[in-house]
């Protein structure tokens, strides 16, 4: 795996987020943190050494569904700050609410973010963390709330709650039992947590101000029961803590210094301060504490980000799986052939703003293109074949056409294509009446004006000069001859000046292979904009699977081998489908951006 170094030109370029931590790091503000090893409350790190670490991040997805583009920005973001300060970035499961979580997805996020190359240790630690392995501090944190005066136990049933929460331009008002005893809140907390309740029953509140314009402090629940098994500690709790609570604790515990999320979440910010201070004034988390910053989420245009459609699209089977190479998961990326390079730097390009826009599909593709023609070796291969016999080529003769991997990096070497009397050309190299401008194969015939014109003249890459002779119908096959002293490569090839320069397979080498192009999975930039169903913007066409024709050296390709098809675009050696002998290509980006072109047509 190559690691995230970055080329001079994409050096990271400066936003609000790199200032926010260049300040911190020039005033010290997180120099005087200690870190003893591990996450831990404030007595945990207290005699430990100074934390290594100069800022520390993290990427805390909720193991509920795979990981897409979007989350990729947010990988990206919070794995190249570490890396460009001298900081760590833990990988989190924030795993607090039992119902939705699962083993599989847990997987899933850990290979996304090796794959985009990305490490959760430091200085030979590793900070891979489960949220739920802070349930008993926060638990802990609940009672110091509740006897502080900060929390208390709510009786009221939801519904009585959403009457008393106020409006916009309206204060809540409080709750009947907002001022219960911190003894009798703490007995009936404990009982909550023994399960002498049913869900709903009760639930522990921040008791902040009812009156308060910010929704968010208009004492929040921070505490519900959930007779739920939870992936990882099964049947030991029945309540569980709501994530406004949770989150800014397991930052806390785990020493993070810049906590970044998504705009959303800007109106938490006076909560999660509040929270995290008055945790600290009891001793309990280290100060400072780590502070939140926002950034705008990722909208692409051409897919859909959200987890729950994502969901609905491979549940209702509207593509494969969670994997399928339209899809904008990280998984469905690496098997349509992006590369993880062209991820980040996509995450690059588009940088960090503070305010939601749109991003347009086709940066991706460029990012994909920019690196795929790096790094992919060029190859000659048909897609939609028509035969081309050369009748003057001596039947049985074979030779070798000497061919560039690549054509600005002649380091890369030159393989032999083997050419023959019966080749595979594209169908639309050739035309049986040629509109005007048309310069590759058309046969003899007359002009608009009455006069014969002769067939025309096209070069076969990296070999002759042909001239069509005519095209047999019964047998769909093109025919030509070809000038023997135009060999390129061979002195005087170039003596016959042509316009088209096409490629082929030789028939009896070549290996038919299955190929999909892909197309967009929605056929509007905005699926589901207006009101409209998501599902009515599905693009009918997003994957065509046809049987290509191969030049030999295709033939061993192995999964996830990715080349350039001349004139075609890049193709990925599908990573489940793909046999030793027998591969399955996918397109993963055409030549150029040729989307707006076909939409119009
Ligand atoms: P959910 O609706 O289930 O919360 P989510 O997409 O927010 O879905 P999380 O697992 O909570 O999923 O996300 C993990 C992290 O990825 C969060 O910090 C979140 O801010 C970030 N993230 C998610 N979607 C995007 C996006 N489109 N652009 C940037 N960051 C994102
Ligand atoms: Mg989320």
């Amino acid at each position: 795996m190559s690691g995230p170094a970055k080329k001079p030109q994409e050096a990271s370029h400066s936003n609000f987020i790199r200032s926010v931590i260049e300040a911190d790091l020039a005033s010290g503000k997180y120099a005087s943190r200690a870190w003893g090893g591990k996450p831990g409350p404030a007595k945990a790190h207290a005699s430990a050494p100074p934390d290594p670490a100069k800022i520390r991040t993290r990427f805390p997805p909720e193991p509920n569904g795979y990981l897409h583009i979007g989350h990729a920005k947010s990988i990206c973001l919070n794995f190249g700050l570490a890396l460009d300060y001298g900081g760590a970035c833990h990988l989190r499961f924030d795993d607090t609410n039992p119902e939705k979580e699962e083993q599989e997805y847990v997987d899933s996020i850990v290979a996304a973010v090796k794959w985009l190359g990305f490490s959760w240790e430091h200085e030979g630690a590793s900070h891979l963390y489960y949220a739920s392995d802070y349930f008993d501090f926060m638990y802990h944190a609940a009672e110091c709330l509740i006897d502080d005066g900060h929390a208390y136990v709510d009786s009221l049933n939801a519904e009585q709650m959403r009457a008393l929460r106020g409006t916009l331009t309206e204060p809540g008002k409080n709750s009947p039992y907002r001022d219960r005893s911190a003894g009798e809140n703490l007995e009936l907390f404990r009982a909550m947590r023994d399960g002498r309740f049913n869900e709903g029953e009760h639930v522990l509140r921040a008791r902040i101000d009812m009156g308060s314009p910010n929704f968010n402090l208009r004492d929040p629940a921070i505490y519900r029961i959930r007779k739920a098994a939870h992936h990882r500690t099964g049947d030991k709790w029945c309540v569980y803590p709501m994530y406004t609570y949770a989150h800014p604790i397991e930052d806390a515990l785990e020493n993070i210094t810049h906590s970044l999320c998504t705009l959303e979440f800007e109106d938490q910010r006076p909560f999660y301060d509040w929270l995290l201070d008055r945790l600290a004034k009891d001793g309990l988390i280290q100060r400072p504490a780590p502070q939140q910053v926002e950034f705008a989420r990722l909208n692409l245009t051409y897919v859909v980000l959200s987890k729950r459609r994502l969901i609905q699209l491979v549940e209702d089977r509207h593509v494969s799986g969670w994997d399928d190479p339209r899809l904008p998961t990280l998984a469905g990326a690496r098997r349509r052939g992006y590369t993880p390079e062209g991820i980040r730097r996509f995450a690059e390009r588009i940088g960090v703003s503070k305010a939601d826009s749109w991003i347009e599909y086709t940066i991706l593709e460029d990012c994909m293109r920019e690196h795929l023609n790096e790094i992919a070796p060029r190859r000659m291969v048909v897609l939609d074949p028509v035969k081309l016999v050369i009748e003057n080529y001596p039947e049985g003769k074979e030779e070798f056409a000497e061919v560039p991997n690549h054509p600005q990096k002649p380091d890369w070497g030159k393989r032999s294509v083997p050419f023959s009397r019966e080749l595979w050309i594209e169908r639309e190299d050739f035309m049986d009446t040629p509109p005007p401008g048309y310069f590759r194969l058309f046969p003899p015939g007359v002009t608009p004006a009455g006069d014969p014109r002769p067939g025309n003249k096209v070069r076969l890459r990296y070999g002759y000069v042909v001239e069509c002779t005519g095209y047999d119908q019964a047998t769909d096959t093109v025919r030509c001859t070809y000038d023997p002293d135009t060999k390129s490569g061979t002195p005087g090839a170039d003596k016959v000046k042509v316009k088209g320069n096409i490629h082929w397979a030789s028939a009896k080498h070549s290996c038919a292979a299955k190929v999909r192009l892909y197309d967009r999975l929605f056929k509007v930039a905005h699926p589901g904009a207006g009101g409209r169903d998501f599902l009515q913007d599905l693009n009918p066409d997003s994957v065509k699977v046809i049987t290509a024709q191969l030049e030999p050296a295709l033939k061993d390709a192995k999964p996830e081998d990715r080349f350039q098809f001349e004139r075609h675009g890049y193709f990925v050696a599908d990573l489940k489908d793909s046999r030793q002998g027998r591969p399955v290509f996918s397109r993963v980006v055409t030549l150029r951006d040729s989307w707006g072109k076909t939409e119009k047509a």
